[in-house]
């Protein structure tokens, strides 16, 4: 929790999990803990113990079923499907013969053994490493909860409805206590716990409400009816804001409102600037939520699918199988769009799980990541490019490797290419035998080798991240030394600078999609300099594409030559600014 003394007497910040300013009352909800009788039932007494216990689990079954009926009507398909995973942890059968010996051996009633065991599993959960699981946990302690207050004889809960609108403050929200929100009386839901992928925040999100989660201990910090504002942009709530504040934040509203209307009114046109130069706009996809956004994101295709994402979320190295399916439903939704699918960019800096068995390393950024781990593990890797290749065979997709470094491994990389294509062949497997393949351009060795590097690929991908942090020496993701991570810093400049007239000269095209594609005051830039493509993630495509849209493809081209023959990057991100409100932050205004 933080502070901002200017913003009002408490100020709390948690993780934005759904957008929007919103303000008012609180409802603070405290989630009663059902209390479990314990008594010891006689042996002749367990057969109709048990019977209770299977009534309970169906009558369950029954209220999930109608929950997930009521869900899908109010919601949608995509939130009714979370009660499919509360059936299915229904159908675990250890949950419900763990019980039943549990009873044979305490003779103690069935309610009590119940909950024993559920504790058991919900322990045994929380222990696990892995942030997926942990978050399904709140799914197991839903389910076991509605199975307890079955067996106890516990009428539904109502549903959550109040005469005033009201932000509800609770410490998690389950599913059940989502659906069961009655959407016109709430204006926000905020929590203690949570994250962004959390199936209460998922629901939330559909009730198109602002959300705030992870505030640790918002229902101890405030109070029944505590006024609140709530930006779900920035994840801040206000408790009892001075009339300023609310002023403050009510301008903010406007001015998020009013950019919305821009945003949509052009989501459907292409990104060419005013003069009429077009340049492809793409999405970046880090998760498997970002997946599920794509129908309602406009863009010309995907410039970079983070396969990491996929392997992270499953907790483990998936199947040509389950890789396939994955990239076929991708490749085969974008289609006519091209999908550029990046190789696993694994490593150290980004664990998975303990599939990795190996030890620590010091430097993990300069260690075992990316295509050197692939070409360390080439079983693994072989699998992957089978699984890409398979989908090519669906629609457009490029094939990309990340951190190359040097020719060799390039042709390494390729080398490998060429067997699986041969064993598919082999096998009579149908894939697009032209694939294009491309590398992304993050290390300054590759920036210094374009020309060397350009003969053995089709494209290439400017991954800013990283080609910033390796060439100014400053750790991505470390905050002490945030001050040094300049994407300003004229060693940059040059470097892309030199990398655009390399890559031209060898008639390559570049896209840029690291996040410096996603910062509108480097877009008069990286136009000017030549990209031909920007990729950047899903809710910065409307920005993005509005300030290409503003643009004046000539004035960004003259605007960059002269910011390249700055030196200071004081006076270098000054300009940026300078330009960058001169010629678009106007159009905000108009
Ligand atoms: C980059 O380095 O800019 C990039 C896009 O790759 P990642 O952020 O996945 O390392
Ligand atoms: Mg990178």
């Amino acid at each position: 929790m933080t502070t901002h003394q200017n913003l009002g007497k408490l100020v709390l910040q948690g993780i934005p999990a759904a957008p929007g300013i919103t303000h008012g009352p609180a409802f603070v909800f405290l989630q009663k803990e059902l209390e479990i009788p314990l008594y010891e039932v006689g042996k002749h007494q367990i057969s109709s113990e048990i019977k209770r216990f299977e009534e309970a689990i169906i009558a369950t079954k029954k209220q999930i079923i109608n929950l997930r009926k009521t869900v899908e009507k109010t919601f949608g398909e995509q939130e009714a499907q979370i009660f499919d995973s509360h059936l299915f942890i229904l159908q675990d059968k250890a949950l419900i013969e763990e019980t039943k010996k549990e009873q044979e051996r305490s003779s103690y009633n069935i309610d009590y053994c119940f909950h024993t065991i559920a504790k058991r599993h919900i322990q045994d959960f929380s222990n696990i490493n892995d942030k997926y699981i942990r978050e399904r946990l709140a799914d197991i302690y839903d389910v076991a909860k509605r199975v307890l207050a079955n067996l106890l004889g516990h009428k539904e809960q109502g549903v959550l409805a109040f005469t005033e609108q009201k932000i509800i403050v609770a410490d998690d929200l389950s599913p059940s206590d989502v659906a069961e929100i009655r959407g016109e009386s709430v204006l926000a839901v905020i929590t203690n716990s949570g994250s962004r992928t959390s199936h209460s925040v998922i629901m939330a999100r559909s009730l198109q409400v602002p959300s705030v989660v992870g505030l640790h201990n918002a229902t101890a910090q405030i109070t029944n009816n505590d006024y609140l504002i709530i930006d779900g942009y920035e994840g801040t709530v206000i408790v009892n804001p001075s009339p300023e504040v609310l002023a403050k934040y009510e301008r903010i509203k406007r001015d998020k409102l009013h950019l919305q209307e821009i945003y949509e009114s052009i989501s459907s046109l292409p990104s060419k600037t005013t003069d009429g130069h077009r340049v492809s706009l793409m999405v970046n996809i880090g998760n498997l939520q970002d997946i599920k956004k794509l129908h309602t994101t406009s863009s010309d295709g995907i410039g970079l699918l983070r396969t990491e994402s996929i392997f992270l979320e499953m907790s483990k190295s998936p199947s040509e199988e389950e890789q396939f399916k994955i990239y076929q439903n991708i490749v085969q939704g974008m289609n006519p769009l091209p999908v550029t699918i990046r190789t696993l960019d694994i490593g150290e800096d980004k664990r998975l799980g303990n599939l990795l068995l190996r030890e620590d390393e010091n430097n993990p950024f300069m260690g075992l990541r990316a295509i050197r781990f692939s070409l360390e593990n080439i079983e693994l890797f072989k699998t992957q490019l089978r699984a890409i290749l398979r989908a090519s065979a669906f629609g457009k997709t490029l094939l990309m490797y990340p951190l190359i470094t040097g020719v060799q491994e390039l042709v390494q990389a390729n080398k490998i290419l060429e067997e699986v294509k041969k064993e598919l062949k082999a096998h009579n497997l149908p894939f697009d035998e032209h694939i294009e393949v491309g590398i992304m351009i993050e290390t300054p060795a590759a920036a210094e080798i374009i020309d060397l590097l350009a003969p053995h690929c089709a494209f290439f991908s400017l991954g800013t991240n990283d080609l910033i942090q390796y060439l100014l020496a400053a750790d991505r993701n470390n905050d002490r030394i945030a001050y040094l991570y300049q994407p300003h810093h004229p060693a940059v400049l040059r470097t892309l600078k030199k990398i655009f007239t390399a890559a031209k000269e060898k008639g390559i095209k570049i896209t840029v999609c690291g996040e410096m594609a996603a910062d509108p005051l480097y877009i008069p830039l990286l136009l000017g300099l030549g990209a031909d493509a920007l990729s950047v993630t899903p809710g910065s495509i409307p920005e993005i594409k509005h300030t290409i849209r503003t643009l004046e493809f000539k004035d960004a081209t003259n605007f960059t030559q002269a910011i390249l023959q700055e030196t200071n990057p004081t006076i270098i991100i000054e300009l940026l600014r300078d330009f960058y409100f001169q010629n678009i932050g106007k159009s905000f205004t108009e």
